[in-house]
């Protein structure tokens, strides 16, 4: 069977589903194809942020953040509640009833806008053609005048903790435990071993996360990164940093994880150990002979700035390709892909992609650390206002945390904002889009903000840069590269 597609896109999730669907939305005829299978067997759409990554951590970070609210800190606001306990079962059935809603969801969207919707394996061959062996035993060659490649990412493997069906799981098997570990290992303090060492430490693991750098969120503010440790310890997580795994191995009890941290070998015996090391490109068998489409030297898909490969009508985005790992900038980059197929000259802002961390306090930021603009050359100026001094955040019982503005001391460019506190990852939306319209500090601090809002303290900090905040005592800070 031969079939002709102004576009097929390879992949369902977030980058490859919305480049499928503003293809449709163009007059384009697309197909798009993915291979993903769920617990039942059955094909799903989504890709990994709907199905194992962001869509049911975050079910399970909600959760278990109601939980550790109702148990620790709804007697300091006077609501007494007893025996508050945790049903694991109904947690994760929840979970997937959410994650449920939204991949039908998604195959809903495709018949709306007019996308074939195929469920198999996809390979892109010469010529802008894509074979598919379908998951019905079927074996398919797709003509296209052009090709999106969203195959996204996978979990790494470290060769010193091979993953066991029970006890050395992978983010995806994290997702799934059935009773609260009594002792968890994580390895990576990075944005997964975070989420998930946070989910399972509110339940009531004893969580202790290796690192193997000695710097906490190297990619993060310097000033949020250590508040943030010191605030994530002092909620339970035993993170230690510079503590590189070198082996880990699974018995009937539990795992035994060596270590070394400043210069010696260590042990910990876990019930569960969990690898959160990166996760890399998912290529393995994407492309076949002769499609003139390259990849980076860290295995990417080789793209330009506009997501298109080497391969004239072939275009890469989300994971496949170089940049963070987030769905939001896959799914821009998507859109971007199909609207320059349908002629249109869009453009991704690679310098406003919003990062978010879902621990509580929620860590967020866009734009550049203070270091970042420092090491650039650019005289710096900051603002920061902490949570303590907002009414709302204090009215809340929810006041851990700062939002720190970064400016360019000569024109006054907003270049970065950071935040540790509640609802992190809204408020920083509002720096992404004060970046977008190239605003300055100033800019931000005579907007009015309503109150009592958690957002005032962006205001604040803002006003902070030059030294203006109301409910603070200035001290702003001038810095020279
Ligand atoms: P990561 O790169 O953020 O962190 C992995 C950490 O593991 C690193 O800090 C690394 O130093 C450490 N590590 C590696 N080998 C080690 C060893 N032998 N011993 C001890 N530590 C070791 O990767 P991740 O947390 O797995 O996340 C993967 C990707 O998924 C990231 O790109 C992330 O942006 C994305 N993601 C994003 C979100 C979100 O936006 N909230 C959530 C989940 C995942």
């Amino acid at each position: 069977m031969s079939e002709h597609y102004d576009v097929v896109v390879v992949g369902a999730g977030p980058a490859g589903y919305a480049a499928a669907i503003r293809s449709a939305q163009l007059g384009l005829s697309t197909a798009c194809v993915d291979a993903a299978v769920g617990k039942d067997g059955a094909s799903v759409l989504g890709g990994t942020c709907l199905n194992w990554g962001c869509i049911p951590s975050k079910a399970l970070l909600d959760a278990s953040h109601k939980f550790a609210e109702a148990k620790d800190h709804f007697g300091e606001i006077g609501v007494q509640v007893e025996g508050v306990t945790v049903d694991v079962a109904k947690m994760m059935a929840r979970k997937d009833q959410v994650v449920k809603g939204l991949t039908g969801g998604i195959s809903a969207l495709f018949k709306g806008n007019g996308v074939t919707s195929l469920a198999g394996k996809a390979q892109l061959r010469s010529g802008k053609r894509v074979a598919v062996q379908g998951h019905d035993g079927t074996a398919s060659v797709l003509s296209a005048d052009a090709v999106i490649l969203a195959a996204g990412s996978v979990p790494m493997n470290i060769p010193p903790a091979p993953l066991t069906p029970e006890r050395i799981v992978d983010s995806t098997g994290a997702l799934e435990f059935q009773e609260v570990p009594e002792r968890l290992g994580v390895i990576g303090a990075g944005v997964i071993g975070l989420e998930l060492g946070s989910v399972w430490c509110r339940l009531g693991s004893e969580v202790v996360i290796l690192e193997a750098l000695a710097d906490f969120l190297p990619m993060a503010d310097r000033r949020i990164a250590k508040d943030a440790l010191r605030v994530l310890k002092g909620q339970g997580l035993d993170i230690r940093m510079g503590a590189k795994v070198t082996g880990a191995a699974a018995d009937d009890d539990g795992v035994t994880v060596s270590f070394e941290a400043n210069g010696a070998e260590r042990q910990l015996r876990v019930d569960k150990l969990i690898v959160a090391v990166g996760r890399r490109p998912n290529t393995e068998g994407l492309l076949g002979e002769g499609t003139g489409v390259g990849f980076d030297r860290s295995g990417f898909i080789e793209v330009d700035d506009h997501c298109a490969t080497a391969s004239v009508g072939v275009y890469a985005v989300g994971d496949c390709v170089r940049g963070p790992m987030l769905a939001h900038k896959g799914a821009e980059e998507g859109v971007m892909a199909a609207a320059r197929i349908a002629g249109f000259k869009p453009a991704v802002n690679y310098d406003a992609v919003p990062n978010v961390i879902y621990t509580h306090p929620e860590i967020a930021w866009v734009g550049q650390t203070e270091e970042d603009a420092a090491a650039s050359g650019l005289e710096v100026k900051t603002g920061a206002f902490p949570f303590a001094a907002s009414g709302r955040a204090l009215a809340a019982n929810d006041a851990v945390g700062v939002v720190k503005v970064v400016a360019d001391a000569q024109s006054d460019r907003l270049l970065g904002m950071h935040v540790l506190g509640p609802q992190a990852s809204e408020l920083v939306a509002q720096g992404v889009i004060a970046l977008e319209f190239d605003a300055s500090a100033e800019d931000l601090g005579l907007t009015m903000f309503a109150h009592p809002t958690l957002s005032e303290s962006v205001h604040e900090a803002a006003q902070g840069v030059g030294g203006r905040a109301i409910h603070m005592v200035n001290r702003s800070s001038r810095r020279q590269a």
